[in-house]
């Protein structure tokens, strides 16, 4: 097929060329005497990303499921008390990790496209006189529905009930693309992945660890090895790492913050908000229903879009890459057959932005969904022309 694929699932998302080169490299010793003077700085500036002074920022080589895992066992002990609730499928998959692993948590069902129920969390969280609640988990990006929920909301509970449970966020896709501020938020432990807002290939979990963290960490007895914190710790103070590091992807990492920071992180968010923003301009101008049910929920890395009754989604986007050579997010567990998802973070300009409507709009007509080709391109073009930054 000529030309190329148009990559528009919420992760893995589009490697830019500079970090592509920047991975290119033959591999390396890592024990050699200047290999911690290009890890010193790395971590000072993921910190940056991460919003942190105070905390520690690791890197495994796993996925972002493996950073939940590491968060998890290195604070806590079996049978501790975990509050969490599901409103979408990586919610889910948290909260079922939890419990695998010997938990004692709760999980508040929520309406997916929902975000975090706050006044639920308030409840309860003050109903815990005990304290016998550890951990509190918040999605932050809830990936499958394309909604958001409000980290400081959640901050401000536990301070304002003067609660000590750690705070736990998943930010596996939004950390990078849209704010966040891990000190600021009181945010314990915060975990992210390499192949979202970091533009990578898979391969890393990286996970922000705050000092109340790591301070818990020393009387947590869940079973951990690879993931030990205490071990990372102690060799990356001084620049190396306790087994082999990922180092390819590393590199593309060094590169992928580099661009971050040459961007500018409050420019790199506003333009993550700016494409949201056009995607669901478009989405408006079809006439379709976002899955996210309120816009202080709406999403700005994936818009989860409803197909009217009678239509599979599925076919759309099976349908999208065949024909088109673009690849939509499929909708997940409950809304598998009803939504499909367009991702928007990462590299990312303009006209990307349009050709995804574009693409998006001749699948959908093709799948007899009653669409004005067009009309959602015509809507965003508007929307950029009118807001591009100064
Ligand atoms: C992608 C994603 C994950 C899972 O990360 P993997 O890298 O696939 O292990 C977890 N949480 C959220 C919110 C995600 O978007």
């Amino acid at each position: 097929m000529p030309g190329r694929n148009f990559l528009f699932i919420p992760g893995p998302t589009n490697i830019p060329e500079r970090v592509r080169r920047a991975m290119n490299v033959p591999l390396e010793d890592h024990r050699r005497i200047d290999y911690p003077q290009s890890v010193l700085p790395l971590f000072e500036d993921l910190k940056k990303v991460f919003g942190t002074q105070d905390g520690k920022v690791f890197i495994f080589p796993s996925s972002g499921t493996g950073g939940w895992e590491a968060a998890i066992t290195n604070t806590l002990s079996p049978g501790d008390r975990v509050l969490h609730a599901r409103y979408g499928q990586f919610c889910h998959l948290w909260a079922e990790m939890c419990r695998r692993l010997g938990l004692d948590i709760e999980v508040l069902e929520c309406e997916w496209g929902t975000g975090i129920p706050l006044d639920q969390y308030r409840e309860i969280l003050a109903a815990d006189r005990a304290h016998a609640i550890k951990a509190v988990l918040v999605t932050h990006n809830e990936t499958a529905t394309g909604v958001t929920s409000d980290i400081q909301a959640v901050r401000h509970i536990l301070d304002e009930l003067r609660h000590p449970a750690l705070l736990y966020v998943d930010g596996v896709s939004s950390i990078g693309c849209i704010e966040f501020k891990m000190d600021q938020w009181g945010v314990d432990l915060a975990v992210a992945g390499s192949q979202k807002g970091f533009m990578l290939p898979t391969g890393l979990g990286i996970v922000g660890v705050s000092q109340k963290a790591l301070a818990a960490g020393k009387t947590a007895t869940l079973r951990r090895a690879y993931f030990e914190f205490q071990d990372m710790l102690k060799m990356n103070e001084g620049g190396w790492f306790p087994y082999t590091p990922a180092m390819t992807l590393i590199h593309g990492l060094r590169e992928s913050i580099n661009m971050l920071l040459e961007e500018g992180l409050p420019n790199v968010y506003a333009r993550h908000h700016r494409f949201g923003e056009a995607v669901r301009r478009g989405v408006a101008a079809w006439g379709l229903a976002l899955c996210a049910k309120h816009p202080r929920w709406y999403s700005d890395t994936v818009t989860t879009i409803c197909v009217p009754d009678g239509v599979d989604s599925a076919k759309v986007v099976n349908h999208a890459y065949q024909r088109y050579n673009l690849s939509l997010g499929a909708g997940l567990a409950q809304l598998a057959g009803k939504v499909f998802r367009i991702g928007h973070l990462g590299d990312l300009n303009e006209i990307m932005v349009l050709s995804a409507l574009a693409g998006t709009e001749m699948a959908l007509r093709d799948c007899g969904v009653e669409i004005t080709l067009g009309s959602g391109v015509a809507a965003a073009q508007v929307f950029l022309r009118s807001t591009f930054p100064a």
